[in-house]
């Protein structure tokens, strides 16, 4: 085992899970056994609850021009160990090493809006009547919840625990199973960076823990990422015990190529985009809605696909369980009738033979019933549907029940603006394949890609992590009693 077992953090200390369950943690990049991680009981989650309670009482009271100090010097140790970082996510998640160090940058944009918090959360103050004044201010809501999924085991956990930290809350973050080692390090280099015990801990376990976590009474707030399946479990389940939840789900995003698009770089794009974190990514592209003859761009597409090499510059899927469902989607769909033009199956790695590869994927013709077409295959797979008018691919992207993302390739403006009115998804691209917000604006999508009110970073995450006080004052008594006059 290349690291010592998986431990929980609570209290500033790395303790063993009381209970026997745990797993191993493999690298999918090459089969090597990481560690093992444990599946804590509800006692480790009471133990948790317990000293971030304790701990929010001086950390909520804390100026929060104090409290974003810390993550001044977080974020200068994200920098700092950016190297060792990266490295980690890529042995524990199996992305190349770019894709690692871009979590990290990532993660340090994140922390740096958390910085400008104070500048954004000073309230407002009116004098609403002769010497009555009203004015509000963002509360802390106490103890919150993270549980975040495995493919991005940085920059998920990143979205919530600067944010919510810096407005005042205390954290429990439960991460994937999958992924366990990289929040380790989080929590070491937040302590490093001065945060006080017990602020942030970290309970490691499986679907017994979230659903402790959403039953617990001591928590206030539950956020999710995963997919959709669990996303709802969450967010039913958090909400009928009166918790406030953002459950962010899973993906289908279409990408509109229109014939006028600029064939190379269209064809760039959308290689990178199904392709990057070997397509397990919520803002990839996965269905290619061709709009009348784009033979052109479907060629150069693939010529892009061809060079995109498993285990050079293509990560791999979490383990073979991912491996053989993407596989399956891709096999049912040749079936079916659909065309596959670049063949990501039964890739392997030099030297790398345990890993666990699925080589780019381009399908053409598969047709909008087919699974390939309305399901998350999260591997690195292009389903292209051709379909002759903008409002027959707009009727595609509509009837998915996801709506995370979409995207239009084109140079009509026109054109791209009547997409980006009816298309239903949170986030659009315009020859943009992969249209991640970036801070200070907030990342969410819509429909079945998530439950709850609000986005989970940017200046919208403020009202999710907070509970707004009003308060009306009067010093002036000669002004009587009627402060509406
Ligand atoms: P997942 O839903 O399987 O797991 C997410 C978390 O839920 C993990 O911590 C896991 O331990 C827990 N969990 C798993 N099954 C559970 C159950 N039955 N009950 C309660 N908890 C359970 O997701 P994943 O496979 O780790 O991640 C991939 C999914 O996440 C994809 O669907 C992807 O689109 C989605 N995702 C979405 C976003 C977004 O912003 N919308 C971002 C990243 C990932």
């Amino acid at each position: 085992m290349k690291y010592p077992k998986v431990q929980n953090f609570i209290n500033g200390a790395f303790i063993d899970a009381s209970g026997s369950r745990s797993l191993e943690v493999i690298s999918p990049i090459d089969g090597t056994l990481l560690s093992t991680v444990p599946l804590s009981e509800k006692s480790d989650l009471d133990k948790a609850v317990k000293a971030a309670s304790m701990a929010f009482s001086e950390w909520s009271k804390m100026p929060i021009k104090t409290r974003v100090q810390i993550f001044y010097r977080y974020r200068e140790l994200l920098e700092k160990h950016m190297t060792e970082l990266s490295n980690l996510i890529q042995e524990e998640c199996g992305k190349t090493f770019d894709e690692s160090k871009a979590e990290i940058e990532k993660s340090m944009e994140l922390t740096e809006f958390a910085c400008s918090l104070p500048q954004l959360v000073t309230g407002e103050v009116l004098e609403v009547s002769r010497g009555v004044e009203c004015r509000t201010e963002y509360n802390p809501l106490g103890v919150v919840a993270s549980i975040t999924p495995f493919n991005f085991p940085s920059m998920v956990p990143n979205w919530t625990l600067p944010n919510a930290l810096v407005l005042g809350n205390c954290m429990i973050l439960k991460p994937s199973e999958k992924v366990p080692l990289s929040t380790g390090r989080i929590a070491e280099l937040l302590k490093e960076a001065g945060l006080p015990d017990g602020v942030f801990n970290i309970i490691h376990g499986d679907s017994q823990m979230v659903e402790a976590i959403c039953d617990h009474p001591g928590i206030e707030a539950v956020s999710f990422v995963g997919s959709t399946k669990v996303a709802r479990i969450v967010y039913s389940r958090a909400t009928s015990n009166y918790k406030r939840c953002l459950a962010l789900g899973g993906a289908k995003n279409h990408l509109l190529v229109l014939p006028d698009a600029i064939p190379q770089m269209t064809a760039s794009n959308i290689a990178a985009s199904m392709s990057g974190c070997a397509g397990q990514r919520c803002m990839a592209a996965s269905a290619m809605v061709a709009v009348g003859q784009v033979d052109h761009i479907i060629e150069k597409i693939c010529d892009e696909a061809r060079k995109i090499v498993p285990g050079v510059n293509l990560g791999s899927v979490i383990n073979q369980e991912a491996k053989e469902r993407i596989e399956r989607y891709i096999t049912e769909a040749e079936k079916q009738g659909a065309k596959i033009l670049v063949d990501g199956r039964n890739a392997t790695a030099a030297g790398k033979e345990k890993g666990t590869y699925v080589g780019p994927t381009v399908i053409d013709f598969v047709t909008p019933d087919m699974a390939a077409a309305k399901e998350e295959i999260f591997g690195p797979v292009l389903s292209i549907i051709r379909v002759n008018t903008v409002d027959e691919a707009l009727a595609i992207e509509n009837r998915s029940p996801y709506g995370n993302a979409a995207a239009v390739f084109t140079q009509n403006g026109g054109m791209a603006k009547y997409i980006i009115e009816h298309a239903s998804a949170g986030m659009i691209g315009v020859n943009v394949g992969v249209p991640v917000p970036r801070e200070p604006f907030s990342f969410g999508g819509w429909n079945q890609s998530k439950f709850g009110v609000g986005d989970i970073t940017g200046k919208s995450s403020i009202e999710f992590w907070t509970k707004l006080k009003k308060t009306t004052t009067k010093w002036n008594p000669e002004a009587g009693i009627n402060w509406m006059s």
